[in-house]
């Protein structure tokens, strides 16, 4: 059976990722149908993309041979699991593209494999646009002859698809990648304020930057936008604060405290608080600039 790929898919979970994931799937002639909590968004991407009408969940989860996963978090994913354990065959596999935290996927690779059915964390990073694409970054973690099974799924929603080891490795490095985006955030967020408060030029401060040393993915793709107070687009910060408690609960498994998670999760839950929890990570500088509103050069927001 492992060595049949797998092309009958359902995704489960039809967020902003979700969504092109089951279009990238559905041009490949990999999925077979959707399911979401809410069940308008699963009727309306069915329809869009021509779907079959199955009589129920069990009817369509039971014809499936892989059920793609992404939803928010640890505890909505243990729920949209349960939901469907008992309909899938045993042969089949689940491939998780939330970032939850590595217990959770060990968790639920043992429940999986207790009824014959594989489990495959396999998350992403290149947001909505990566998503939209079909170019995301996978860090999958699994047993190699799942992996390799499962190649075409991921070649229809990703570009760079890296085997990080057994299960819980694939979240293990999406945790470490957060933990360097919050921090590239941090840096980013810190030196724009500066740069406001010393009055420069911030169009040519971000051309000289980006150009130089301390040039990164983030200072060129946000950078324009946080300068003009626009941050509507990208990561939702809401999502950022979930991943660093995984993040913090991954570090504190082995006795320790990184003082940029820590300090992360202290800003991110503020802004929460602020009511910006909606708003890409980039809105961090609302805080930095806070910092520099008794000097001499402040401006107000
Ligand atoms: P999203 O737009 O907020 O969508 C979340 C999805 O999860 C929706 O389908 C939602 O269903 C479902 N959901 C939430 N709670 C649920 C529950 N209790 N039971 C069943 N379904 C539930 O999020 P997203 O941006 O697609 O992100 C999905 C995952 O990908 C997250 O783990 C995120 O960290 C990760 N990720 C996101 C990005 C990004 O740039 N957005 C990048 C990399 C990784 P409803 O429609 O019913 O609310």
């Amino acid at each position: 059976m492992s060595e049949i790929k797998l092309n009958k898919v359902i995704v489960y979970g039809l967020g902003a990722m979700g969504r092109p994931m089951a279009r990238n799937l559905k041009d490949n002639g990999l999925l077979i149908g959707v399911k979401n909590r809410t069940e308008g968004k699963a009727l309306a991407i069915s329809n869009e993309l021509d779907l079959h009408e199955f009589e129920d969940d069990e009817d369509m989860f039971s014809q499936a041979d892989c059920v793609l996963t992404c939803v928010a978090a640890d505890d909505d994913l243990k729920a949209v699991v349960s939901n469907f354990i008992d309909y899938l065959q045993p042969g089949s596999a689940v491939i998780d593209c939330s970032t939850v935290s590595p217990n959770t996927a060990r968790t639920l690779a043992d429940d999986l494999a207790s009824k014959g059915i594989s489990f495959l964390d396999a998350p992403v990073s290149g947001g909505v646009e990566g998503a939209n694409k079909g170019s995301l970054s996978i860090m999958v973690g699994a047993e190699r002859d799942q992996y390799k099974r499962a190649s075409e799924v991921f070649s229809a929603i990703g570009s760079q698809i890296t085997h990080m080891g057994r299960v819980g490795q694939g979240q293990a490095t999406k945790a470490v990648n957060q933990i360097m985006v919050a921090g590239v955030a941090q840096a980013v967020c810190s030196t724009l304020a500066m740069a406001e408060n010393c009055n420069l030029d911030m169009k040519k401060t971000l051309e000289v930057l980006s150009a130089g040393a301390a040039g990164n993915w983030f200072l060129d793709n946000r950078g324009k936008t946080m300068v003009n107070n626009e941050f509507k687009t990208g990561f939702k910060l809401s999502l950022l604060l979930k991943d660093l408690k995984i993040c913090q609960s991954t570090a504190a498994e082995m006795g320790v405290k990184l003082p940029l998670i820590d300090d992360s999760i202290t800003d991110y839950a503020k802004l929460m608080d602020m009511a910006h929890g909606e708003e890409d990570i980039s809105a961090l500088i609302r805080l930095k600039r806070q910092l520099f509103k008794n000097t001499e050069n402040s401006k107000d927001e």
